[in-house]
């Protein structure tokens, strides 16, 4: 869906990693880190594209022309691999009832080691993307650690991930870390109307996006702004006591789970917000304020807040381990079911 994949918020790092490649200092091991949305995977691999092009422009973008781009464009170039998490079927296998995970697995890494020891094919770079790299099991993160240790010549590795924290320490340190920042709306706000087709607001995408372009973007795609819309037609008829907790845990259970909790943590943190301060110009959703000042004008303070972390815990709960997550989301439901009549919880 994007049009072009320079984005205006990563020109100062690609002149960065140009600069270091010009030079001779290009790193073998880069972490790209920062929110997800921002575009860290079309920067990785408009990167690894313009390293193994054979006519690259003076500022090191691929010509979109030459055999190596039809390669890579063709995802069969033989110097690159892009590395993504597999289903991990022990898991699966111990706990049928469980959501199956995906990892990086220690045979994927294994495959990486060979492939980055045999001589390029043209006698250019080698380049592996993992994504999302925070996904690497223990022992294939500590089997990755000897390659990035020492590196095969001219060999790059690109770790992309929104949640840099989950990744030892030792593989953090070994890496060159690239972080993406959530780019202003003077940055972001042009480049999405120049994407968006039909009467959609940028800033207001952007907003419920948290400012990140390219979660704003696939707002845009109607689907998941649907989505959303009905998700919190569904809490407000929890909280109004029309809707039965169990069955609104059911829906919610629908489509991105982790990106419909956001929605929730988004809510209550303008909830709070409003609370505070009725007219406050920092919001993140702006096209629901009167939705949300509706949800407020009857709760305590002490209670949003307690809503708030409450919808924290449950996005860290789902988001780290596997746990039986319509089960929270019904017991969260319930402690907001029908309360603007009774207010007790
Ligand atoms: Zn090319």
């Amino acid at each position: 869906m994007i049009n072009d994949e320079r984005l205006p918020w990563h020109e100062a790092h690609w002149r960065q990693i140009q600069q270091s490649r010009a030079t001779g200092r290009l790193p073998h091991a880069l972490l790209l880190t920062g929110p997800a949305g921002l575009g860290k995977g079309v920067f990785a691999r408009r990167l690894a594209q313009g390293l193994l092009c054979k006519a690259p422009d003076p500022e090191g973008n691929a010509c979109g022309h030459c055999r190596a781009c039809h390669l890579f464009q063709a995802d069969n170039h033989p110097d690159y691999r892009l590395i993504r998490p597999e289903e991990d079927h022990k898991s699966a296998e111990n706990d049928s009832s469980k959501k199956k995970s995906k990892v990086i697995k220690i045979n994927q890494i294994r495959d990486l080691c060979v492939f980055l020891d045999y001589t390029s094919h043209y006698s250019g770079y080698k380049i592996v993307l993992l994504e999302p790299a925070d996904r690497l099991q223990v022992n294939a993160a500590n089997s990755l650690l000897k390659t990035l240790e020492e590196p095969p010549g001219n060999s790059l590795l690109l770790l992309v991930t929104a949640q840099a924290a989950r990744l030892p320490v030792t593989v953090r340190s070994r890496c060159q870390v690239l972080s993406f920042n959530t780019p202003s709306r003077e940055v972001s706000g042009p480049w999405l109307a120049s994407q968006l087709s039909g009467s959609l607001e940028p800033i207001a995408l952007l907003d419920a996006a948290n400012g990140a372009p390219l979660a704003a973007l696939a707002y845009a795609d109607g689907e998941r702004w649907r989505r959303r819309q009905s998700l919190m037609k569904d809490y407000e008829q929890v909280i109004t006591g029309q809707l039965d907790p169990i069955q609104a845990a059911e829906n919610w259970m629908q489509g991105n789970l982790t990106e419909n909790l956001r929605w929730l943590i988004n809510w209550h943190t303008d909830l709070v917000r409003l609370k505070m301060s009725p007219d406050t110009p920092q919001f993140r959703n702006p096209d629901a304020r009167s939705v949300l000042q509706n949800w407020v004008i009857r709760q305590s303070s002490h209670r949003l807040f307690a809503r708030l972390d409450a919808a924290i815990r449950l996005h860290t709960l789902c988001a780290t381990t596997q746990v039986n997550t319509q089960l929270l989301l019904e017991v969260f439901f319930s402690s907001v079911s029908g309360n603007e009549k009774s207010n007790t919880f």
